[in-house]
This record gives structure tokens, sequence and C-alpha cells, in this order.
């Protein structure tokens, strides 16, 4: 730790921040409310919630690459107020430049700081060793495994030796296995002291993976996205998953995650309301699969979330938006950490087919707003047609295209299911002809 920081300061400070986008004529759609945080010198601090929840807007936010709609934000004291020198981010993927080569991928953040030829080879060439990239210095992007590749992205933030290390769930386009040796390597680098930065912040929906590596992890509610809880996490360093305090700090965190505050509303499962909901993309046949597996025995009707996750060997952001997708449809009810079947949930569990279809379609038009307003537009035209891209620009008032295009998608699967309207993948119309 060098004078700079001095003894107690927070390296970073955010206070009462809150962001607004701002899409088309409508009114501003709030994605994070009033979240406060302090990030400390030598910490790693978690920021674990659900897709959507606004992480990656608050990381872009303390880079200074986003200007908030109100708040502050300051790095050792001093307001952010462009993009802020002290900090370097890590993205799930890197847009490495095809036609250079390690080392000028890496270099290529130095010569932005205005730094001399030989001395940015020198600092490029360190962080290369340091994160295990050496013998690979001229090689090309094409040339490396998805794990050099995002080792290169980590060379070439560090080379900047920034305070805050920014990481947006680095690890999660990395297969299983990859994931696990370079969040090793990168822990042991930091509890050895030789990474160049101060403290890290982690955006993960990963739980395990927060309790792995963090000190510290701040639990973000979605819709808006806040800050609803701190956990902090005091096993020694290096952690073992199947330690029972390790699963008792994992299963702690989902109860949290899944906890209904008596007298507050509870904060809707996806961002969003109404035809503004950001909606998963989950099959039908993943849904039944999930209602039958808690249906039978030894759950019979019952299950606990954390249980149900290691045995389905399933991430918090792959079976809580299964959960949830039930809990929006009415077939179960999640509350502490358990998930519960409802009457109707029950009944879908034993029914025929046809039932089943009935059912979803009863449930789907009473309780995905999206699907009736579809629905409803289909009904009322002469045609019963219209394009997808109609709806697409509607979505896109209140979400990113991305998440428009997501939620479009499990619509559409959803309604072919239930038989609720059809759609033509190669027109990009939806239409209420019975598909065949
Ligand atoms: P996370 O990283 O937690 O998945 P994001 O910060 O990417 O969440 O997004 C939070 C919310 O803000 C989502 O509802 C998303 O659709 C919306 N959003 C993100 N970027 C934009 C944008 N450029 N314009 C409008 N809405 C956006
Ligand atoms: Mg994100």
């Amino acid at each position: 730790m060098d004078a700079t920081t001095k003894l107690g300061q927070p390296l970073v400070r955010i206070e009462h921040l809150r962001h607004f986008y701002h899409k088309g004529t409508t009114s501003g759609l709030l994605v994070l409310d009033d979240v406060n945080l302090t990030l400390k010198a030598g910490e790693i601090v978690g920021l674990l919630g659900r897709s959507g929840s606004g992480k990656s807007t608050l990381l872009r936010i303390i880079a200074g690459l986003l200007e908030p709609s109100s708040g502050t934000i300051e790095i050792e004291g001093q307001p952010v107020t462009g993009p802020a020198s002290q900090v370097a981010m890590v993205f799930q993927s890197f847009a490495l430049f095809p036609w250079l080569t390690v080392l000028e991928n890496v270099e290529i953040g130095l010569e932005a700081l205005g730094m001399p030829p030989a001395e940015r080879r020198k600092h490029a060439l360190a962080a290369i060793d340091l994160i295990g990239l050496d013998g690979f210095e001229s090689a090309y992007p094409k040339e490396l495994s998805g794990g050099m590749r995002q080792r290169v992205g980590f060379a070439r933030a560090l080379v900047v030796h920034p305070k805050v290390l920014l990481m947006d769930e680095p690890f999660s386009a990395l297969d299983v296995l990859t994931a696990e040796t370079l969040r090793t390597d990168l822990l042991d680098l930091w509890s050895e002291g030789r990474m160049p930065i101060k403290s890290i912040l982690m955006v993960t929906h990963n739980i395990e993976e927060a309790v792995l590596l963090c000190d510290r992890i701040l639990v973000f509610s979605s819709n808006p996205g806040a800050i609803v809880a701190e956990v902090k996490v005091e096993l020694p360093q290096p952690r073992d998953r199947q330690d029972p305090a390790f699963r008792a700090v994992v299963d702690d965190i989902y109860a949290r995650m899944t906890q209904k505050v008596a007298g507050v509303p509870q904060r809707e499962a996806f961002p969003g309301t109404g035809l503004a909901m950001i909606l998963p993309d989950i099959s039908t046949n993943v849904l039944a699969g999930l209602i039958e597996m808690i249906d039978g025995p030894p759950y019979d009707g019952k299950a606990d979330l954390p249980e149900l996750a290691s045995k389905l060997q399933l991430e918090v952001d792959d079976l809580f938006p299964i959960a949830e997708t039930l809990q929006l449809l009415r077939f179960a009810e999640i509350e502490e950490g358990t998930i519960r079947l409802t009457p109707a949930g029950r009944q879908f569990a034993t029914a025929d087919l046809d039932d089943r279809k009935r059912a979803f379609l009863q449930h789907l038009l009473a309780y995905v707003p999206l699907a009736a307003h579809i629905r409803r537009i289909l009904d009322e035209r002469a045609s019963h047609r219209a394009p997808a891209n109609r709806f697409l620009a509607e979505l896109e008032d209140t979400m990113s295209e991305d998440y428009a295009e997501q939620t479009l998608h499990a619509v559409v699967s959803w309604a072919r299911y239930a038989e609720l309207f059809a759609y033509d993948e190669a027109t990009g119309v939806f239409s209420l002809e019975n598909p065949t």
C-alpha cells in the first residue's frame, strides 16, 4: 500500500447513486437506486446479482465510462468525472485486435498513456509473464484458446497498474475447468501480493464463485438494482467448496436472495414490470422438467433451492431464472431459499400433454403481459398478423437490444408450446394461423 491512500480512507466511495436509462420519449428506466458502497485497499469485493440487475451499468459508472443520473462517486477522495485512470476493467470476453500479437495487444493500453516504446515493452512483458502467458508473446488471438485470450485481457488490464481492478463476470464465458484454473491463478497472485493493484471489485451471478474469491459480498437486487445485503466471508484461503462452513455461506446467500421481507412488497424477480419485464429464455421442457422433479420424491412438492442446484449441477443464474419463471407463471412460489409448487403446479406435474398445454396457456395469458399483448394485437388486426420488429421496437424503449431479443424469444417459445400464436422465423411475422 503506498502513501497516497491514507489509512482508513476508502479507495472507492459511492454515495446515493441512481441511474436511469432514457430511451425515445418514454420516461426513464430506473436501473440503479440509491447504491452506496465503499471499497477499501486490500479487499476483494463481490457484487452478486441476477442478469439485468444493473451490475454492468454500475461498473461502467465507476470506470467513468457512463455518467450517473445522480449521486457521487469518488476514487481516493477525487470525484470521477470521466474515464478514470486508476481503474481497469476485465470483461466477460475481450475484443482483442486480431491483427495484433499478444504483446501488441497488451501494449496498446500503454500507448494511450503516452509511455515511451521501450518502457511499454518492459511493462507489457512483465504483465504477460505475471498472468502466465510467456511463450505466447508473438501469437495472434486466433491461435489462442478462450482461456488464454481471457488472460490477454487480464494482462491488458493489469499492465496499466490500476489501483482498482473491476471485473465484469470475467470467468463466465469460459468452460468450467478453464474458469477454475484462472480463478486459482488470480487468487494466488493476489494473496502473494504480486498483483499491481490495491483492490478488486468483481461482478458475478455465480454464488459459489463469489464465496470462493471474495472477502465481502454485496447482494444486489433486481428491479431496480440496489444493495440489499452484505455478507462477510471469513473463511481462510484456499477455500474448499465441500467444506460445511463454505456450504453454510452459500446457503445463507441463497436464502437472502430469495427472502421475502414482511411488510415490504416483494421485489419482482425479473427486472421491469408489465411489458417492460425482461424475461429469461427458458424452454418449456426445462420448466416442465423442474416441476416434475419437485413434484416427485424425495421433494413431494417442496425443495431447497441450493440442494436442487447442486443436484442439477446448476449455478444461480441458471436455476434462479427457471424457478422464478415458474413463480411468474404461478406454478411455484419461492421463499427463503425454498421452492414450493402451487396447486396448479402440482396439477401440471401429473397432467397429460393436452391439459398441460391448456394450463400453460391460461397462466401465460394471465401472468405474462407481453404474451397477452401480442395476442391482443393479433386478434384486433383483420389480417391477424404482425411483424416481430414491431414488438422488438416496443421492448427496446425500456430495455437493451439484447434483452429485448431474449425476452421476445422467450415469449415466442412459450406461446408455441401453449399454441397461443405462431411465429414464422423466416419472415419474422407473428400470426394466429395454426402452426403445422
Ligand atoms: P447486468 O449487468 O446486471 O445484467 P445491465 O447493467 O447490463 O445489467 O442492465 C441493467 C438494465 O438496464 C437492464 O434492464 C438493461 O436492459 C438496461 N440497459 C442496459 N443498457 C441499456 C441501454 N444502453 N439502454 C437502455 N437500457 C439499458
Ligand atoms: Mg452485465
